[in-house]
């Protein structure tokens, strides 16, 4: 029973191109997915193996001299699904191989430093999966909008992020970007959900209202971000986040395809196994 449905892969699908378009993007599309919500479930919970086997033999090369890691930065407007990600696509996997981390706005210590230096304390080591919800494209996204800083110092931090980024990635992490983009309609109806429902109260901020209505210039921010820093050893995925299952399901394609790409095995005894279970068999 197969249910791979992907027509084209995932990591091909999702890819940003330059010039990329997000006014005329369709939010509630399913790029390189043909079937439907069932399907896609049915697929998430295979790959979802797959990821969770793949990520312990990361796991078990860190333990043993690895050096590999790989880390999925997560970025999106507020009620995009960051969270949802992290739930049930991370949550999939042994929760001691993986490193989350998530960036809020910087606490005082924080904002005495340059704004990678919470990023570099927060990298994945050797044989862990990293997850940024934010990251330190916040500070070209909101920090831009918001005009925390003069742009031509927010303007330098393209070219600095690709440069942290090729350093991270030669250090031997596998960096895959994930912009989840939710359409004014289904956030307004997840912001709703968030104020009607007590058990989500805690998820609201009302700032979130201000920041939906400066929309236009989110918009632009990211299309900065994802012409400018989408390269070759830490590429952008673009994934339209209406429909929760296929967001879901695109980060799992992602990240086992990541995770596929380091050809990892299992670590080789480093004592000699059948004279152990001679040993073994002696005593029993
Ligand atoms: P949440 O992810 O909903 O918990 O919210 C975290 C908040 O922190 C968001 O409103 C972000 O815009 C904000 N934030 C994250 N990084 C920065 C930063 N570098 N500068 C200012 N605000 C930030
Ligand atoms: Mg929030």
């Amino acid at each position: 029973m197969s249910s791979d449905r992907w027509h084209t892969p995932a990591h091909e699908a999702l890819r940003v191109r330059p010039d990329v378009d997000l006014a005329g993007f369709d939010h509630a599309s399913t790029p390189g997915w043909d079937g439907d919500r069932e399907s896609g479930e049915e697929r998430l919970a295979e790959r979802g193996q797959q990821l969770s086997a793949l990520q312990e033999k990361l796991y078990a090369q860190g333990r043993t001299g690895g050096t590999r890691s790989v880390l999925l930065v997560l970025q999106g407007l507020d009620t995009a699904g960051k969270g949802g990600i992290v739930r049930h696509v991370i949550g999939m996997v042994d929760p001691q191989g993986v490193a989350l981390r998530s960036f809020g706005v910087p606490t005082p210590q924080e904002r005495e430093h340059h704004y990678l230096w919470r990023i570099r304390k927060a990298l994945p080591r050797p044989g862990y999966l990293g997850v940024f919800d934010r990251s330190h494209y916040e500070d070209v996204l909101v920090v831009r909008v918001e005009e925390l800083v003069p742009p031509e110092v927010w303007g330098a931090r393209y070219d600095e992020i690709n440069a942290f980024e090729a350093e991270v990635a030669a250090a031997g992490t596998t960096i895959v970007k994930v912009a989840l983009m939710v359409s004014p309609a289904e956030q307004a109806l997840r912001l709703r959900e968030r104020l009607e429902r007590p058990d989500k109260h805690w998820k609201y901020n009302p700032g979130d209202l201000d920041v939906r209505t400066k929309r236009p210039a989110y918009e632009e921010a990211y299309r900065a971000v994802l012409d400018r820093t989408a390269t070759d050893v830490a590429p952008w995925y673009l994934v339209p986040a209406d429909r929760k299952w296929f967001a879901r399901l695109a980060v799992t394609e992602l990240l086992t395809h990541a995770l596929e790409g380091l050809d990892l095995r299992w670590p080789p005894a480093d004592f000699d196994v059948a004279a152990e279970l001679a040993r073994l068999d002696a005593m029993s």
